[in-house]
């Protein structure tokens, strides 16, 4: 599904041409010295375009600190006539967007809290129409790729075309190494669907700590994302909020400094060449795989005909695994890893239970013909 939104490229409007694209800054402004030291420093640093600073926090429980709301949108005044750099903050509803505009806030994100609720976005939508103010959309909370496109396109609607998306993971049940589970298909799909629009990713709440944010980053800029939202606090331990996974401003330099970054274009002809080859040995595998898959499932089409015929249950809990033994044995030997094989198995073992109860609950006369037809 190709998805059309009307983008200004990002050169066009992302203050600062260095790579990677940089916005940093503290979780929260928690006080004007906090702030002004942090974002002093960062200035120093030359690697930052956009200082960030939440100024009204959307935290989970009551009681804890909710951030200093209106006197901190001076305290980014300052910090940008301080440092010359711009700055940007958190909207969640029509009032923050007013007083953003009222103090000239460069550029506006809404966070993943928001982005979720198609009203309160609208909301934000409508308050911004008639502004060309730059906006960044957080994906949602939960894994839903439609309800991420569909703040994007109230935003769009509303005539802001200085927009970008901003990947920060997804909160999900699974256990894993992340605050937020990257899912990088999904900014991937995202790319795919509407490739002028440009996506940052935010490595500081897809990890929840610092340890992770060098790896995270590095996927980003190897997945060609558009830039890096990384939260900074001059005295981390001391943060009022998500304290576990911001860095110092030197962590940061040092960060960005063992980035690789590599080129999204290729130049090298002979490299181009090779590339070329070894993509065409890899479309053929492709289709082996894509004819193979297909042919399995036809075969599990007959299997469930002889089960119906027979009346024994689709599952044969024996059968499968058994198969996942065998195969995940000959994937370890030949160098894949388990996760993947059980997941490509598990993949196309629940493709299999459902065309085999599509042929069991259609009457045999049918499925007869369904067969003869191929
Ligand atoms: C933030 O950037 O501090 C923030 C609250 O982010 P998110 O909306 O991604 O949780
Ligand atoms: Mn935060």
């Amino acid at each position: 599904m190709h998805l059309d939104l009307n983008i200004t490229p990002i050169e066009e409007w992302f203050p600062g041409k260095g790579k990677p694209r940089l916005i940093s800054g503290p979780c929260s402004a928690e006080n004007e010295k906090q702030l002004l030291s942090t974002a002093t420093e960062l200035a120093k640093t030359g690697n930052v375009h956009l200082i960030r600073a939440g100024i009204w926090k959307p935290r989970t429980r009551p009681g804890t600190f909710e951030g200093v709301g209106e006197k901190g949108l001076k305290w980014l005044q300052k910090v940008k006539s301080q440092t010359g750099l711009p700055v940007t903050t958190e909207v969640a509803n029509v009032k923050h967007v007013e007083l953003c505009l009222k103090y000239g806030i460069d550029i506006l994100w809404i966070g993943a809290r928001t982005s979720v609720n198609p009203f309160s976005v609208q909301e934000i939508a409508d308050a911004l129409r008639g502004t060309d103010i730059p906006v960044m959309v957080k994906n949602p909370m939960n894994p839903d790729l439609q309800l991420w496109i569909g703040a994007l396109e109230r935003i769009n609607d509303a005539g802001i075309t200085k927009l970008c998306a901003v990947h920060r993971g997804f909160s999900t049940f699974d256990r894993s190494p992340f605050k937020n589970t990257p899912m990088w298909e999904i900014p991937i799909e995202l790319k795919t669907m509407c490739s002028s629009l440009p996506i940052f990713c935010d490595p500081s709440h897809i990890a929840g700590n610092r340890e992770l944010i060098p790896m995270i980053s590095q996927k980003a800029m190897d997945l060609d994302m558009d830039g890096l939202m990384i939260e900074c606090h001059f005295s981390p331990q001391s943060a009022l909020s998500d304290s576990k996974q911001q860095v110092t401003p030197s962590q940061l330099t040092k960060i960005i400094d063992e980035l690789i970054i590599r080129e999204s274009k290729i130049t090298n002809k002979q490299f181009e060449n090779q590339l070329e080859q070894l993509r065409t040995t890899i479309d053929e595998i492709d289709e082996e795989i894509i004819q193979g898959i297909s042919l399995r499932m036809n075969i599990a089409e007959r299997i469930g005909e002889y089960k119906k015929e027979n009346k024994v249950t689709i599952l044969q809990i024996n059968r499968w695994e058994d198969i996942v033994n065998k195969r995940l044995s000959e994937g370890l030997a030949l160098g894949l890893s388990e996760n993947f094989v059980k997941g490509f198995l598990k993949l196309v073992h629940e493709e299999s239970i459902r065309r085999q109860a599509e042929v069991m609950n259609i009457p045999s006369e049918e499925t007869a013909v369904k067969f003869e037809k191929g």
